[in-house]
C-alpha cells in the first residue's frame, strides 16, 4: 500500500524524523486557512499517489493565505498522470541550500533492506542512477545486526559530506528512518529531497512510504490510512467483497479459480490475440454468491466486451459454479457474452445445468484455448 506524502510525512514525524508543520486542505478556502495557521510563505502540495508532481505543475509556493487559496485552485482538478488531485498538503515554505536524496528499499536479491544516499538529490534516483552512478551510496543492513552507526557514517562519507552538522543530522536521520522502515513493515521509505537549508538544518521535504500489504493487519492505524477513492470503482467494489482483482486495459474479461490458472487465462487470451480486461481470482470456494460478486465487479468495467470464465474443478465444484453463473444471470442483467469452460469435479452436472437453462448469450466451450478463441471473438 503506497501511502500520500502526508500520511508518510506524519509516520516521519512518529519517528523522530524532522519535518515541516503542515496542514491537508481539499479547497481553495481550505488551503487559505491552513496558510493563515501557519503563517508566512507555504507551499502547496498535491497529494497524489504518484512521483513527479512538481515537474507537472502540482507543486506551487505561496506568499501568504491570498496566494495559497489562487494555488489551491490552480492545483486541484489537475490531473497527474492519471490521478486526479483532491488532496493538498499545505506547508511552511522552507528555504533550500542543498537537496539530497535517502532511502531504504527492500532488496529482494539479498534479503536484506539497502540505504541509497546521493548528495544529487530532487531529481528521480533513476536519472541519478543513470548518468552517474558512483554518487549514489549503496549500502545493506544486515536485519539481524539492525541499524548500527558505521551505517550512517558510512553513508555521509560516502557521499562526500564534509559538513560536520549536516553529518550528524543525516546519521540521525538514517538511523530513525531504519527504525520508521522496520517497525512500520515498509517495502520503501523515500526521502527526496532531503534538503539544507541555508541555516545548515536537514529536514525530510518530501515523503515517500510504501507498506507490505501482508502486514497491514498488525498496524491498523496505517490500514486505516488507505484512501478507497483513489481506486477505480470496480477496485473499490472489488476490495468490500473480498474478490481477488487486478485491472488490465484490454476488452476479455477474466475469471478463473486460482491464481495459477487466472494467469494462464490471462496468456491463453493473449495467445488466441485478444487483451485481457482484468485479472480475476474465485478463489478455492467458487460458490454462488462468490461468482456473483466477481461478476458484478468485472462487469462493472465499461471496457469489457465478453467474458471468459475457466474453472477447473477441485475443491470448487464446477456444478456450484454454474448454478452461481445462473444465479448470477437471473439477478444481473448481464448482456455480455459468457464463455465457460468447466472442467475437473462435476463438470459433467455443471455443463448440464448451464445446457438446460440456456441464456442466449452464453456459450459452453469444452477447452481453455476453444473458449479463449471465443471469448476474443466476441469481444471484436
Ligand atoms: P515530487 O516532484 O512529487 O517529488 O514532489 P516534491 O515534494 O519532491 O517537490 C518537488 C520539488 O519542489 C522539490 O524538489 C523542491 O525543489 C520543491 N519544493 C518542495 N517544497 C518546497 C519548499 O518548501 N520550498 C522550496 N523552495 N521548494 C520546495
Ligand atoms: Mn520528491
Amino acid at each position: 500500500m503506497d501511502l500520500y506524502e502526508y500520511q508518510g510525512k506524519e509516520l516521519f514525524r512518529r519517528h523522530g524524523i524532522p519535518v515541516s508543520d503542515g496542514r491537508l486542505a481539499i479547497s481553495p478556502q481550505g488551503a487559505e486557512a491552513a496558510a493563515r495557521e501557519l503563517g508566512g510563505a507555504v507551499v502547496v502540495k498535491a497529494q497524489v499517489l504518484t512521483g513527479g508532481r512538481g515537474k507537472a505543475g502540482g507543486i506551487k509556493l505561496a506568499e501568504g493565505p491570498d496566494e495559497a487559496a489562487e494555488r489551491a485552485r490552480d492545483i486541484l482538478g489537475l490531473d497527474i498522470r492519471g490521478h486526479v488531485v483532491r488532496k493538498l498538503w499545505v506547508e511552511k515554505a522552507s528555504d533550500i541550500a542543498r537537496e539530497y536524496y535517502l532511502s531504504l528499499t527492500f532488496d529482494r536479491g539479498e534479503k536484506k533492506p539497502l540505504f541509497m544516499f546521493t548528495r544529487e538529490g530532487g531529481i528521480e534516483i533513476e536519472e541519478v542512477a543513470a548518468r552517474d552512478p558512483a554518487a549514489i551510496v549503496r549500502l545493506h543492513v544486515d536485519p539481524f545486526e539492525g541499524y548500527q552507526p558505521w551505517h550512517g557514517r558510512r553513508l555521509v562519507f560516502g557521499a562526500g559530506v564534509s559538513d560536520p552538522g549536516e553529518q550528524k543530522q543525516i546519521q540521525h536521520i538514517a538511523a530513525r528512518l531504519y527504525e520508521c522502515f522496520v517497525s512500520c513493515d515498509s517495502m520503501l521509505c523515500e526521502i527526496n529531497p532531503l534538503v539544507v537549508t541555508p541555516d545548515g538544518e536537514v529536514r525530510a521535504l518530501d515523503a515517500k512510504v510504501t507498506v507490505d500489504d501482508n502486514a497491514l493487519d498488525r498496524h491498523p492505524d496505517i490500514a486505516e490510512m488507505r484512501d478507497l477513492e483513489a481506486y477505480p470503482p470496480e477496485e473499490r467494489a472489488a476490495r468490500e467483497k473480498g474478490v481477488v482483482y487486478v485491472k488490465l486495459d484490454g476488452e476479455v474479461g477474466v475469471l478463473g479459480n486460482g491464481a495459477g490458472l487466472s494467469m494462464s487465462t490471462v496468456d491463453v487470451v493473449t495467445f488466441a490475440g485478444g487483451r485481457p480486461a482484468n485479472f480475476c481470482d474465485l478463489g478455492g470456494g467458487g460458490d454462488a454468491q462468490g461468482v456473483v460478486d466477481a461478476l458484478e465487479v468485472i462487469t462493472a468495467d465499461p471496457q469489457v466486451r465478453s467474458i471468459l470464465f475457466n474453472i477447473f474443478g477441485g475443491i470448487t465444484r464446477c456444478d456450484e459454479v454454474a448454478r452461481g453463473i445462473l444465479q448470477a444471470l437471473e439477478q444481473m442483467s448481464i448482456e455480455l457474452p459468457i464463455v465457460v469452460r468447466l472442467d475437473g469435479t462435476n463438470a459433467e452436472e455443471g455443463r448440464r445445468l448451464l445446457a438446460e437453462a440456456a441464456p442466449p448469450n452464453l456459450y459452453v466451450e469444452p477447452t481453455m484455448l476453444d473458449a479463449a478463441k471465443r471469448a476474443v471473438e466476441l469481444a471484436a
